[in-house]
């Protein structure tokens, strides 16, 4: 690149600072390993949860990988990297975030002790990838399929062990299958779910096993009027997305009246038009009307007259949901209204949850949208309860989705590890070497969840290892009674999809942090933007100090 070996001329902006060769590696490795140390105690059935607050002293109760670096507020640029894998963990796979960002720590430990023996970073990354691809192969040997709705539950139970839900987690697995099992999807033999169409909705109070799932849809509305009837069976409900008054002009008009009889008529113009509208709903054969917009006053007292339950001021996603439930269509015109537009359920009702008032759609036949409402004590159960939740029908959708699944509790990370050393031996060199240190590195799974379990952990891995070479390749981390079992009698399991993305982008997280050389950090590249340019403060400028 540069002729004549004439040091190169940089020019930057005053102030930019460049982190170069050995240093700049070592700090990434030892930023990126502190964010993974940091969740590490919160892996497994056996972690602890963190106590979040931010700098508004909110607070936030969790166990959950992702969450807590979510709130971290971290602005070393290798340690966002390792927050990257987190986030993508959770996107594709919704659970095995700490495992991800715990084995791309691991990885990173890993090649710094091999950077010390002079292993260049180049030659470590080539080792993780030719691994990692192997070790990708590898699972697919150790999946088996799932059909059944009780491997799909110990799936969901396997996630939520060890989650303040864990007590009720035979109750919550349960709704998680039965909401995948009605919205999924499949289409030639492909199977898809979009979590989207499973509403959640969390009210405090009550207690966990007040949650319920509902073949229909929650809405946290209650009825416009309290003439109207508080429940219907039968129900047949347009959805209309425009408002249920009169129409107001888009330009400021004045209407110049100048007899009593003119303000009559034209107050009963009003009346007429909103009588109108409301006998168009009454015409195409509806009982119940949820609007995505206003009603008016005169038309609820029309409405309610008419016996018609009515709603206003729903939410844009709740009218899709609803129509995906009830398999009604979203009118805009009152005048277009048809039976044919009407969605049915077998009932509508306003209960009363917690302190508020909630209108239950219930019985929808073939609803493509179901809802849950999670209840729990307190604000922060709730909150946990729901993060547990997402993660179980998380999984239980994957696991749907794809049909295959692993022993957890560390099993299939040992065998792993074993294959690939056996692996490693006949590639040889120093990428060996890599390879090596890469099958170690998925050991610090079952290490940490023993660890966690307040179990030795030197004793543990060798008698797990010890399992494993005897063919027993099912053999996990007994959380609960100390020593190893078999994670299969104990159904421990996990969609294969969650360890695949963790090992992948662990380890693509780990290449490219190995392949730094040079920071190259402006001053003032912190959170705070441009705006703090001149403060001058040491740590600021996108390096703080460790
Ligand atoms: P993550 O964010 O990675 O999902 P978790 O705290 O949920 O982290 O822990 C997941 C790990 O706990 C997985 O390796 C899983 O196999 C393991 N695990 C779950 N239940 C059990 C159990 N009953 N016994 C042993 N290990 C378990
Ligand atoms: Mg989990």
């Amino acid at each position: 690149m540069y002729t004549g070996g004439q040091a190169p001329i940089f020019i930057m902006k005053e102030g930019t600072t460049s982190t170069r060769g050995r240093s700049a590696q070592s700090k990434n490795i030892a930023a990126a390993k502190a964010v993974a140390d940091s969740v590490r105690s919160t892996l497994g059935p056996k972690g602890m949860d963190k106590m979040l607050v931010d700098s508004m002293g909110d607070v936030v109760i969790t166990n959950d990988g992702a969450t807590i670096l979510k709130e971290m507020d971290i602005v070393e640029p290798a340690a966002k990297m390792i927050i990257e894998v987190a986030k993508t963990q959770e996107q594709h796979c919704h659970d095995g975030t700490t495992s991800a960002v715990v084995i791309a720590g691991e990885l990173l430990k890993r090649s710094e002790d091999l950077i010390e023996q002079n292993v260049h970073p180049t030659v470590i990354c080539e080792g993780f990838r030719l691994a990692a691809e192997k070790a990708t192969g590898l699972l697919e040997e150790h999946g088996f399929s799932t059909d059944s709705n009780e491997t799909l539950a110990e799936v969901a139970k396997t996630a939520l062990t060890g989650k303040s839900a864990g007590a009720v987690k035979e109750f919550l697995a349960d709704i998680c299958v039965r909401a995948v099992n009605s919205v999924g999807q499949e289409e030639d033999g492909e199977r898809l779910i979009d979590l989207a169409d499973i509403k959640v909705e969390k009210k405090q109070g009550g207690s966990i096993r007040d949650s319920t799932l509902i073949d229909g849809i929650i809405l946290d509305k209650e009825r416009v009027h309290t003439g109207m009837p508080r429940y219907l069976n039968d129900a047949n409900i347009a959805l209309v997305n425009s408002a249920i008054e009169v129409k107001k002009t888009e330009v400021d008009a004045k209407i110049h009246i100048t007899n009593p009889n003119q303000l009559a008529s034209f107050l009963e113009e009003e009346e007429n038009y909103l009588r109108g509208l409301v006998e168009k709903i009454q015409a195409a054969g509806a009982n119940a009307v949820i609007c995505q917009k206003g009603i008016d006053d005169l038309a609820q007292h029309y409405l309610s007259k008419a016996g018609i339950f009515a709603i206003r001021r729903a939410k844009k996603s709740d009218m899709e949901a609803l129509s995906k439930a009830t398999g009604g269509s979203v009118v805009t015109n009152l005048d277009d209204l048809s039976e044919e537009d009407l969605g049915h359920a077998a009932r509508i009702e306003e209960r009363k949850i917690g302190d508020s008032n909630m209108t239950f759609i219930t019985g929808c036949p073939e609803a493509k949208s179901v809802s849950v409402l999670l209840r729990g004590g307190t604000e922060h159960v709730v909150d946990e309860i729901r993060r547990a939740f997402d993660d179980g029908v998380g999984v239980v959708s994957v696991a749907w989705e794809d049909g295959t699944v692993l022993t957890g509790g560390g099993s299939v990370f040992a065998a792993l590890s074993r294959e690939l050393r056996a692996y490693a031996e006949g590639i040889g060199g120093r990428e060996q070497m890599a390879i090596e240190a890469f099958a170690s590195a998925l050991e610090v799974i079952p290490r940490t969840l023993a660890e966690n379990a307040g179990l030795d952990p030197v004793d543990t891995i060798i008698e797990l290892r010890k399992a494993h070479a005897e063919g027993k390749s099912h053999t996990g981390i007994n959380v609960y009674d100390g020593g190893v079992s078999d994670m299969k009698s104990a159904n421990v399991l996990e969609p294969l999809r969650v360890v695949e993305q963790a090992i992948q982008s662990a380890t693509e997280t780990a290449v490219m942090i190995l392949r730094i050389d040079d920071v190259i950090s402006s001053k003032g590249m912190s959170s705070g933007g441009m705006g703090d340019m001149d403060m001058g403060m040491g740590g600021m400028g996108g390096m703080p100090p460790m």
